[in-house]
């Protein structure tokens, strides 16, 4: 347990660029943030490539390298981390109550900035076969489709960029999206539709998986004729979006049907005092630009509060 002179004045959890920028932001206001970096340091966007839209990069940076740096650069403020996740929390009494596995942090306020997950399809034989064909991360395992056939289901900007990855590995790529549109940013169909290697199986869903050890095929399915086939791949990416990692703060802060923190004021949450920033509340932009914005909205509120002058 942290005693009352360790004591930091705000704990930020998550280390994605809504987390990280909260501790610049928070460091420079002298609030001596710690920050719970959880077990995937950095975030989603160490699992993407290029990152050609955060202002800044002429030429474009690689997400790791991305959340390296910001991570630099708080380092550079004397932001204290621990690369772990947090495994409680407790928003009833002040200060509220952080857990790291036996270590319990304490703080007058925190920012939540936990980010999201990869949603699965919830088909029978999917659990099994991660790690073993299956994969919600081109730029981790592509590497290990080379000269191989893969599919990737989904129609965002997920599911092109997976593709396009993909590419540089696999022999053939199939996106196997539900409708007959894709969602995607119009500069990312574009590279996806023009790339000789990748084909698009429209209004196709998959109904199973097949394979014992690995991924031998899938079970698909025309959604206007009914029709189901067969489809040869050796793997299988999924980019079907994702969902907010908040089961931590279920009954601690108010939560929407879909589990994203309900923002109230700002962006403090139902608890005064707790603030979230990112794509743990964002419904709508889920930007690594949008995200950071919303870190530095959150220091800032909490620096307001902290002051007592909070409205
Ligand atoms: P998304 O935009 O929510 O797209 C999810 C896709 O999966 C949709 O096409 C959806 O189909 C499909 N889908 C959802 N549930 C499905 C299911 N059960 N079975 C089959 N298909 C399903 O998610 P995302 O692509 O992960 O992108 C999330 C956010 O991150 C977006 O704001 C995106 O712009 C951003 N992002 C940006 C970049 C970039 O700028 N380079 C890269 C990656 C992500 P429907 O279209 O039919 O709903």
């Amino acid at each position: 347990m942290a005693d009352a002179r360790d004591m930091p004045k705000v704990i930020i959890l998550g280390s994605g660029s809504a987390g990280l920028t909260a501790a610049i932001y928070a460091a420079r206001a002298q609030l001596d943030p710690l920050v719970i970096a959880g077990s995937q340091r950095g975030g989603q966007l160490t699992l993407t490539t290029d990152v050609e839209n955060y202002p800044g990069f002429v030429e474009g940076i690689q997400g790791p390298e991305l959340m390296e740096i910001m991570r630099r650069q708080a380092e550079r403020f004397d932001v204290d981390f621990i690369d772990d996740d947090a495994t409680a929390v407790d928003f009833r009494r002040r200060p509220f109550g952080v857990k790291v596995r036996d270590a319990t942090y304490h703080a007058e306020a925190v920012i939540i900035a936990t980010g999201a997950g990869t949603n699965w399809l919830g088909l029978p034989n999917e659990q099994r076969l991660i790690g073993h064909g299956i994969s919600s991360c081109a730029p981790c395992d592509a590497f290990f489709f080379r000269g191989k056939e893969v599919a990737v289901i989904g129609g965002g900007d997920s599911a092109m960029e997976e593709a396009l990855v993909l590419t540089k590995f696999a022999t053939k790529v199939t996106i196997i999206h539900r409708r007959d549109r894709f969602r995607a940013s119009k500069i990312m169909v574009d590279r996806a539709l023009r790339h000789g290697k990748i084909n698009v199986l429209w209004n196709t869903v998959v109904d199973d998986i097949i394979g014992d050890g690995s991924v031998q095929g899938l079970m698909l399915r025309d959604v206007t004729t009914g029709d189901r086939r067969d489809f040869r791949v050796d793997g299988l990416f999924v980019a079907i979006g994702h969902h907010p990692n908040t089961e931590l703060f279920r009954g601690q802060v108010e939560l929407d049907e879909k589990g994203y923190v309900v923002l109230k004021k700002h962006t403090m949450t139902s608890v005064d005092g707790v603030f979230a920033a990112g794509d743990v509340h964002d419904t709508r932009y889920r930007q690594a630009v949008t995200a950071a914005g919303w870190g530095c909205m959150a220091a800032m509120d909490a620096e307001k509060y902290l002051e007592g002058h909070w409205e």
